[in-house]
């Protein structure tokens, strides 16, 4: 039920409840009420009989007081009376009271009691006492006729039935225009309340008045459109962030290209001398027809090469929306390795894949990828001859400032050096945007934080371990996820 149907509802339950009980004591007060001026009346005939009683029944004992009553009723006829003595033979009528509940009775409270007659209906006796010499010779007894008084108590009950029924119409009204003008104006604001928290902001509410239900209506539209405003200037600041981020992680690719394109470059030459040689042997038709077919193969092997070591430098640099797809993590670190292996050369260092399990996740490929590709070029920069070695395996582990103790499954690509180390001064710097320890020109310092922002991206983290002088060791944290 609604709550106003339902306030409405309490009130005139309680009205209906006071009413009757008021009814109720009202009709029984004038009950009360009628008695006592019965009894008032019927005590001052009392008075009014009783010395010529006394001498009646002195006369002609209890004849003479019956007569005597008889005549006295005969001129008081708004109550039936007649003597009743209290010696019960003699008197010719029977059904009296036992006389214990009569022998109470004085000339001020007189005992008064209510039967049934023969048809059922109350009557209402009151006895008057009479003493004679210290003895109780009878009593005057009236019978006070109750149909007035039941009359008007049931004129009480109709009126109050019928205060009750014009309340209770009273009160349907007030329920019907309540529900209308609050119930259904409340309900309206409910349902804004429920858009705005499904962050639907438009339609104000229409609540029409200028009552409190009003204002509080004008209230919710306003901080609607607060809420809108806001909502749309954090939409922005959003779309600007990651706009920004987006920005960054295409300078850092951009910048890898630069530095492989030289290593790639110098890859290149040893095939096209060995094109330009071929091609040189076909041009001298010094060749037989074999030699020219085999030298074609090798001119068409080696422009294979070539067109696949630039197709995938070519496809480390293109700008392309993050999208993420099941991937193999083992073969995104071949590639990786593939595209970076000239460029480990010319450094004069070993590069190798640990020899490792197939693992695969949902990552943006192309995103991870550029993370691998960060860490193994940083590697190959901090050293100088050794070994970089890059790592897939599947270990527990927990995120950092987590649990103490491991609790999901993650995927690690490690890239381990023996290049420089990293100092404890640093350490703390290291996925900070522009740091960097590379000589102007060589480093932007974007690297680690653009990696950092990707591996978050991914609900993942790095973790970093160094040892001066000895090397480092970056991990790659990946949760086990499908796309
Ligand atoms: P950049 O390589 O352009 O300097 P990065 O964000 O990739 O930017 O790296 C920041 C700094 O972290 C580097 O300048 C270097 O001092 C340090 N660093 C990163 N990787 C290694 C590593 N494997 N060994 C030693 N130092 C490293």
């Amino acid at each position: 039920m609604k709550l106003t149907a339902k306030i409405v509802g309490i009130f005139l339950l309680g009205i209906v409840l006071l009413t009757s009980l008021f009814g109720y004591l009202t009709a029984q007060s004038e009950f009360e009420q009628y008695k006592r001026a019965q009894e008032e009346t019927a005590a001052s005939l009392g008075n009014e009989v009783r010395e010529t009683l006394i001498v009646a029944w002195k006369d002609q004992g209890h004849q003479g007081a019956i007569k005597l009553v008889r005549d006295f009723a005969t001129r008081h006829q708004q109550m039936t009376i007649r003597w009743v003595p209290t010696d019960g033979d003699a008197s010719p009528e029977t059904d009296l009271p036992p006389q214990q509940e009569l022998a109470v009775a004085t000339t001020k409270t007189m005992a008064t009691i209510i039967t049934h007659d023969a048809e059922g209906e109350d009557q209402y006796m009151i006895y008057y006492p009479v003493d004679v010499e210290n003895a109780r010779a009878g009593y005057v007894e009236f019978n006070v006729p109750l149909e007035e008084a039941e009359e008007y108590a049931r004129l009480t009950t109709y009126r109050t039935a019928l205060i009750i029924a014009a309340m209770s119409i009273f009160g349907l009204v007030i329920i019907f225009f309540g529900v209308r003008m609050v119930g259904q104006r409340l309900d309206k604001l409910v349902a804004k309340t429920k858009r705005i928290s499904a962050g639907d902001f438009s339609s104000p509410v229409q609540v029409a008045g200028n009552d409190e239900i009003a204002q509080l209506g004008a209230a919710l539209n306003e901080m609607s459109e607060t809420l809108q405003t806001q909502q749309q200037e954090l939409d922005e600041a959003a779309t600007a962030r990651l706009s920004a981020m987006e920005q960054l992680r295409h300078i850092d690719r951009v910048k890898t290209v630069g530095r492989l394109a030289s290593g790639i470059a110098h890859e290149l030459g040893t095939p096209l001398n060995v094109v330009s040689g071929r091609a040189g042997l076909i041009a001298s038709h010094r060749l037989s027809a074999e030699e020219v077919t085999e030298s074609a193969l090798v001119i068409k092997s080696e422009a294979d090469r070539m067109a696949e070591i630039i197709r995938q430098l070519l496809g480390f640099a293109r700008r392309r929306p993050p999208q993420r797809t099941t991937v193999d993590l083992r073969e995104l670190i071949a590639s990786a390795i593939n595209l970076l292996q000239p460029m480990a050369h010319q450094c004069d260092v070993e590069l190798v894949a640990v020899d490792g399990p197939s693992l695969s996740t949902a990552v943006d490929p192309a995103q991870i990828q550029q993370v691998v590709t960060n860490l193994i070029v940083n590697a190959i920069h901090a050293s100088s001859g050794g070994t970089v070695r890059v790592a897939l395996e599947s270990q527990m582990a927990a995120p950092p400032g987590g649990a103490i103790s491991p609790t999901e499954q993650y995927y690690c690509i490690s890239v381990e050096d023996q290049g420089t180390g990293i100092s404890e001064e640093a350490m703390p710097h290291l996925f900070e945007p522009f740091f960097t320890t590379k000589d102007v020109g060589e480093g932007t310092g974007l690297g680690l934080s653009v990696s950092y922002g990707i591996v978050e991206d991914h609900n993942g983290w790095i973790d970093v371990q160094s040892q001066l002088g000895e090397g480092s060791r970056f991990t790659i944290y990946l949760p086990q996820q499908v796309a």
